[in-house]
């Protein structure tokens, strides 16, 4: 099944979703610019930093531009 990331809240609401190990599943929380999909299929948002060097981050695939303006 195919999720489209516009019709996703957790993914398009303006927020980072990266977490790191360790961090007891804190999320990044800054302004999300990319979607990407993570190997479980489920598209989220993150920033540019996390989707450099971050650990969930850096297991997505099919990158694409967040298209929420929920932060201005
Ligand atoms: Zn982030």
């Amino acid at each position: 099944m195919t999720i489209d990331p516009i019709n996703n809240l957790y993914a398009t609401d303006g927020a980072c979703h990266n977490a790191e190990p360790n961090t007891y599943g804190h999320e990044c929380g800054k302004r999300a610019w990319f979607l990407g999909k993570s190997r479980g299929g489920f598209w989220s948002g993150y920033c540019s930093d996390c989707k450099a060097n971050g650990a969930e981050a850096r297991q997505c695939t099919e990158w694409r531009e967040h298209p929420s303006r929920a932060f201005g």
